[in-house]
């Protein structure tokens, strides 16, 4: 992991000639498989523009003490969010780039009005093998028939605690009880792919591993354990609430017997590990043990920014050439050549830091939203 991989990357880069624009193949809704073969987008560290996290609303319907602790927020003005027509025109500006994922978070994504016309939209590129969703679950069983009947791939539900009192602790809302019935909804509707994403905090919830990983057989979903991270927004951040990678294999197999690591060739984040009773679970260690090394990820945000890495403090705005009225191929050059100059390895740098403190201030979060987890889509 880390240095030497990353290292590795830049190197096949620069002897590759570095990156490729995927010239001009940037109109919306190629013919299936037109771009098949094209080069892959690089950026400095040699690494492949895949995948696209987009954030479709700032706002979120809990207050999680890791994420959302505070009690006020300065919210992304209304007027300057992308409409669905706007995200389509820009996705399709990544997909001729080489993304075939995207991924629709917030803040909360089901709070955003209609998200299903957004999927339908997305699923007409037939370049995407993957639109997925990340929620908070608290409005996935009202709204889960409509997001499947429009092409949704998979779900990734936030499912910290099984215990309602702590949930309500922890998000400082009364309704746990949805978050489980909108799990139970995608289980019984048969979709592949649940995953149930847990943040895990020492003295919160760090006492829940093993019931957490029982409940996820239950509901046929795999756990993903992720460590505390640094980021912004997460101002309550201290290195003694962060229950390592390390550690937390080391309760788990004292629980539930020897741990296998499961091989895997993808970017994905989590790393996974299986039990010998057959359970498989992930751990996301962007704390201690990071992968910016394989990252393949880029970030839009609600209102049209474009961030390259979740630790950048700029961004690059796409709203006013969208707008202004810059077609596919306009777009496709700015995008293409901000991840040709991209260098970010922000969870690396973090974890060099001699002392570490949350990322941002209070302060600086008020003035620029677009620092703040929320806004870039976790
Ligand atoms: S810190 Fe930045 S570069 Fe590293 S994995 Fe996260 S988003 Fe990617």
């Amino acid at each position: 992991m880390g240095r030497c991989a990353l290292e590795r990357g830049a190197r096949t880069g620069q002897e590759s000639g570095m990156a490729q624009a995927a010239g001009s193949g940037a109109a919306a809704g190629g013919a299936p498989g037109a771009d098949a073969g094209r080069a892959a987008l690089l950026d400095r560290l040699g690494r492949p523009l895949r995948s696209l996290r987009i954030s479709v609303t700032d706002r979120c319907n809990l207050r999680c003490a890791y994420c959302m602790p505070e009690e006020a927020y300065t919210w992304l003005p209304r007027e300057e969010l992308l409409t669905f027509e706007e995200v389509a025109r820009l996705v399709s500006v990544f997909t001729s780039l080489g993304v075939d994922r995207v991924r629709l978070t917030g803040g909360e994504p089901l709070l955003r009005q209609d998200l299903p016309e957004l999927v339908r939209l997305l699923r007409r590129d037939a370049r995407l093998t993957e639109v997925a969703l990340t929620t908070n679950g608290v409005l996935l069983e009202e709204q889960l028939p409509g997001l499947l009947e429009a092409g949704l791939s998979r779900v990734t539900v936030s499912l910290d605690t099984l215990r309602p009192e702590r949930f309500h602790a922890l998000t400082r809302r009364n309704v746990h009880g949805r978050v489980l019935e909108g799990i139970a909804a995608v289980a019984r509707a048969g979709l592949p792919g649940l995953k149930l994403d847990c943040v895990v905090v020492r003295g919160t919830n760090d006492d829940e591993l093993d019931a957490l990983l029982a409940f996820g057989q239950q509901v046929r979903a795999e756990v993903r354990f992720i460590e505390y991270m640094d980021v912004g927004g997460a101002t309550r951040w201290a290195p003694g609430a962060v229950v390592s990678r390390a550690e937390m294999l080391e309760r788990i197999g004292a629980h539930s017997g020897p741990i296998t690591p499961v091989p895997t060739q993808s970017s994905a984040p989590a790393e996974r590990f299986v039990l010998p009773d057959g359970t498989t679970f992930g751990i996301i260690a962007s704390t201690t043990a990071p992968f910016c090394a394989r990252c393949d990820r880029a970030r839009l945000t609600a209102d049209g920014t474009l961030f390259l890495c979740l630790y950048a403090r700029q961004g690059v705005p796409l709203r006013e050439a969208l707008r202004s009225g810059a077609g596919p191929d306009v777009l496709a050059r700015l995008v293409s050549s901000a991840w040709h100059r991209r260098d970010a390895r922000g969870a690396e740098e973090r974890l060099a830091l001699i002392e570490r403190q949350p990322l941002a201030r209070r302060e600086e979060l008020r003035e620029d939203p677009r620092l703040e987890m929320h806004t870039r889509g976790g």
